[in-house]
């Protein structure tokens, strides 16, 4: 037996990653090419793909040769079939989850760079690189000033998820209120009842919400016929929680909600915060755009950031709608020192003189963790390749497709919507029969869903809408178009077998 303190790393040498590397590129692009021919939910069972792959690691490793084969076959008969084609042309499920050529390339470039950019010393491009590449995105999106790192107290920073985003909000709030308020009333955080669920994760990561069940520390405002938070709403449950001794100190306002696209009124949101005091006892107003915020790259979609000048932060998510491939959330805040009065902490093995002179950004302060890849890339590829006028067109090219099927449940009396077309997002049902009970309604759609899901021709999810005016809750299905390759053939094929099997 050899000793095995002798052997060789076999790390894959220059000429070999390079073959290997380039053989990778060509899979995705043939995969790319090859969308249309999978069925775009994956149809293995439970256990399905874990049952292909050996249950201990190689002791041997495969070397940089012919040994990669197996890795290329088990792609194709091992991963692929456990995979659901959120790039397929078809998927109109969720929300969009985009990847793009450029984009790839980008998180191929910060993956080889293998940089850690949590300080500004330890790659400065990867923090002014960022920095700019935000201020660009700020501009296109005609965002407030004092969101840009040009306004000296505000700026933008690239976070993981909206969910991080939130949270990193709250803390933010949660030290602000804390300082302009001192003292230990309760703090109450506001969402409206259709608000994503990471606004109440964050309150229990805060430690603001005692668990998922806590609605008196996390106030689940009502909404609207449109499923819109609220206002009048919102200035009673403040109103309520300052006469009972507790403290608001965080509003969510959604722009573009996950359901059905609602958008909370902000102007009429932030006076609320202001008629009740609590904007001047710190309050912050959060605004979470997460898949509707990259349509204010299009100056017809502004409309609903109309007052956007009063929030605190805002941010939203390039991976989702914006042809860069997750993790890209772009977070924007006025007031950045709060982001670094509640995150920030220097130990001694951080400490250098870049930092300690006060003229970079430590980009680790605007987050939670200390660790930060070089995602700025991404966004730049994405931004550089496309231009302004590219990303538009996409976007307008998506809702043009939700405004066409829309039309089409318009005119097919069998269907209706179910709530108003939110750019690229329809919810729509199958309509009640005469006589039918809410529950019988709602079975056929359950029924119309997976049926077109199990043909693996489309994939589309549901959700649930509240009802209006004393009616019960509504199953709904959610047509979300935003797939890079998605184009109108696609569309009028999902809708021609939502008719199909509406029939039977
Ligand atoms: C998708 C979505 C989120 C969650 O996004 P992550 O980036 O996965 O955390 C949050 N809020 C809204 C409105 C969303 O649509």
């Amino acid at each position: 037996m050899s000793d095995e303190r002798d052997e060789a790393v076999p790390h894959l040498n220059a000429e070999e990653f390079r073959r290997l590397g380039h053989q990778m590129v060509d899979w995705i692009a043939n995969y790319w090419a090859r969308l249309e021919s999978f069925p775009v939910r994956s149809q293995v069972a439970p256990g399905e793909v874990a049952a292909k792959l050996p249950l201990h690691a190689p002791e041997e490793g495969l070397g940089g040769g012919e040994g990669w084969d197996a890795v290329f076959r088990d792609l194709d008969a091992v991963v692929l079939p456990g995979i659901t084609h959120w790039q397929s042309p078809s998927f109109f499920a969720y929300f969009p989850a985009n990847a793009s050529g450029p984009a790839v390339l980008g998180e191929l470039l910060s993956a080889g760079l293998g940089v850690q950019g949590m300080l500004w010393s330890t790659s400065p491009a990867a923090t002014e690189l960022e920095t700019r590449v935000l201020d660009w995105l700020a501009e296109l999106m005609a965002l407030p000033q004092a969101f840009r790192s040009t306004s000296g107290t505000g700026g933008g920073v690239i976070q993981g998820t909206a969910s991080e985003a939130t949270l990193v909000a709250m803390v933010a709030a949660r030290a602000r209120v804390r300082r302009q308020r001192p003292g230990d009333a309760p703090l109450v955080a506001y969402a409206s009842t259709q608000a994503h669920s990471s606004v109440l994760k964050a309150a229990m990561l805060c430690g603001v919400a005692r668990d998922a069940s806590d609605t008196l520390h996390v106030r689940m405002v009502e909404t609207d016929a449109s499923y819109a938070m609220n206002p009048e709403a919102l200035q009673r449950a403040l109103g309520e929680d300052l006469a009972a001794g507790r403290q608001p100190f965080f509003v969510c306002a959604s722009l573009g909600t996950t359901s059905s696209g609602a958008f909370d009124p902000l102007g009429p949101v932030s006076r609320a915060m202001g008629d009740t005091g609590v904007s001047a006892a710190g309050g912050w107003l959060h605004v979470d755009a997460a898949w509707a915020g990259a349509a204010l790259l299009c100056p017809e979609y502004r409309e609903p950031a109309t007052g956007l000048e009063a929030v605190d932060s805002f941010a939203f998510n390039p991976h989702k709608w914006l042809l860069t491939n997750f993790d890209c959330n772009a977070f924007y805040t006025r007031d950045r020192s709060a982001l670094l009065d509640a995150l920030s902490v220097t130990p001694e093995y951080l400490r250098n003189a870049a930092s300690a002179s006060g003229a970079v950004i430590d980009y680790r302060d605007w987050q939670v963790p200390l660790g930060r890849r070089f995602r700025a890339l991404k966004l730049w590829f994405v931004l550089r390749h496309y231009g302004a006028k590219g990303l538009r067109a996409y976007i307008r090219e998506h809702v043009r497709l939700a405004g066409l099927f829309e039309d089409w449940v318009r005119q097919d009396t069998r269907f209706e919507l179910a709530a108003p077309r939110a750019l690229s997002l329809v919810c729509f049902r199958l309509a009640p029969r005469p006589g039918e009970a809410p529950s019988e309604t709602d079975a056929r759609n359950r029924a119309l869903l997976e049926r077109l899901n199990a043909s693996g021709s489309a994939f589309l999810t549901h959700t649930v809408l509240p009802g209006v005016g004393g009616a019960s809750a509504r199953y709904v299905l959610r047509m979300a178009i935003g797939a890079p390759s998605t184009e109108e053939r696609h569309v009028r094929a999902c809708w021609e077998a939502l008719q199909r099997l509406a029939e039977t």
